[in-house]
């Protein structure tokens, strides 16, 4: 089941495991109960903005290191993919 992201009004994006023929249906947020919208990102770049606030600095670090040549990460830990150029607030 793939992974959708959701926004709540008050709560913020929050994440979602759900089937996807379910994927545009009406979602409610967890904590709150309000209904929240699906927030459409393009494929294979997922943003956790607001869940993981600090992650930007280090990820930032990282391909600043890349960026100079030297060859250290080419992977993706976790599998989360590098984040885009911006933020998102
Ligand atoms: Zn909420």
């Amino acid at each position: 089941m793939p992974l959708y992201e959701y926004r709540c009004e008050d709560c913020g994006p929050f994440d979602h495991w759900r089937d996807p023929d379910q994927a545009n249906a009406p979602l409610t947020c967890p904590r709150c109960s309000a209904p929240a919208r699906r927030v459409y990102t393009a494929p294979g770049i997922h943003r956790r903005t607001g869940l993981l606030a600090g992650a930007g600095t280090a990820d930032r670090a990282r391909i600043d290191r890349a960026l100079t040549g030297e060859p250290t990460v080419t992977t993706r830990p976790g599998g989360r993919p590098l984040p885009v150029h911006g933020h998102r607030h």
